[in-house]
């Protein structure tokens, strides 16, 4: 009878019935590996009789470098740390940084369409920010949402600010809700924001807008607008709400702020701007995941304790750390996948011409 395996680990294996369960008993023990710094367990699973070691499905698997570099490259590059001065801070070369946190993105982006979802959004705000690719040549779009009550940042998107991009934005916000309740939501005057919402949630929700008129860079004039709903509706909205007692934008307008301190590519004024959308979009999901999971909120203190988004939104029961989400199980299912994908290059590959 062989040994079983410390409850929690499951079989990476993608095609065995008993992928993703974690107590099944199916996992033993199967003797060690031989590496660099000593021996590493194995474990065999008795279902599918594929063995496999600890950081299987995981990003620490074959990593050179101790687990402990790789989540602090991650942990630097959410400080707003560009990948060049992460590279120089941690003695590796370019490619690898960026490897690893496009890997690291991956697994994020997993850990958001798995956790993030089944809350209740009450006071939404939408905003979106301008940034540039490829070294102020083209001009794009940062979509941010916050759900007020929670600090929940329940999703984002780059883009132009077209009616489309508006639309999958604002139905991807609606993905992370339970579906029920109506929330009060509000947005810059952005054209696009008012068919959108109001095909998205219905009537039933309480649409306001907050205009502000700009003079010589400062703000001379903030109007309020109500699109759906009606004024008894909205107070009500309002004297419910714990966190606004008249309309504003002012905590998407903090969040703004806190993602662009999080993010190399959105400081003002940089020359280091994104060269693609993809990576743009990669190191917001890894962003989103740190500031919704990770990093307890200074909004959220009750007595000793600071919670979470995640945590005020009832979606987690602890702070996460940077370990969870990378070795979450579930994402092993697919992970060979990703590691195939990933080739970061410092520069685009160059075409191979053809001598005439
Ligand atoms: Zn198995």
């Amino acid at each position: 009878m062989r040994k079983a395996a410390r409850s929690g680990v499951g079989c990476p294996n993608g095609e065995c019935e008993q992928h993703g369960r974690h107590d099944a008993g199916n996992v033993v023990l199967h003797g060690f590996s031989k590496v660099k710094g000593g021996r590493r367990r194995r474990y065999r699973c008795t279902s599918c009789s594929k063995t496999f070691g600890a950081t299987t499905g995981t990003p620490y698997k074959r990593l050179q470098y101790s687990k402990s570099r790789f989540d602090r490259v991650a942990a630097l590059s959410v400080e707003g740390v560009n990948k060049s001065a992460i590279a120089r801070l941690e003695g590796l070369s370019w490619n690898t940084v960026a490897r690893w946190l496009e890997l690291a993105a991956a697994l994020a982006r997993r850990f958001n369409a798995k956790h993030l979802r089944g809350h209740e959004l009450i006071e939404l705000q939408l905003d979106e920010m301008n940034t540039f690719l490829q070294s102020r040549k083209q001009q794009t779009w940062v979509f941010a949402s916050i759900d007020v009550w929670s600090r929940v940042w329940p999703a984002t998107l780059v883009g132009a600010r077209t009616s489309r991009n508006t639309g999958r934005f604002v139905r991807s916000i609606a993905d992370t809700s339970h579906g029920g309740g109506t929330p009060l939501i509000t947005t810059d005057g952005f054209k696009f924001y008012a068919p959108t919402i109001r095909h998205v949630f219905g009537v039933g929700c309480v649409l306001a807008q907050v205009i502000k008129k700009i003079k010589r860079n400062r703000v001379v004039r903030v109007g309020t607008k109500l699109i759906v709903g009606t004024e008894w509706r909205l107070s009500d909205a309002l004297r419910e709400s714990e966190d606004s007692t008249k309309l504003n934008t002012a905590f998407i307008e903090r969040l703004n702020l806190t993602i662009r301190q999080g993010c190399a590519y959105l400081r003002r004024r940089s020359p280091c701007h994104a060269r693609r959308k993809q990576t743009l979009e990669d190191h917001l999901e890894l962003f989103r995941t740190v500031y919704n999971f990770v990093r307890p909120h200074s909004a959220l203190r009750f007595g000793k304790v600071t919670r979470t988004p995640a945590m005020q939104a009832g979606l987690a029961q602890k702070r996460f750390n940077f370990r969870d989400i990378f070795t979450a199980r579930y994402a092993a299912a697919r992970f060979a996948i990703v590691r195939f994908r990933t080739v970061a290059y410092h520069e685009e590959p160059e075409r191979v011409r053809c001598a005439a």
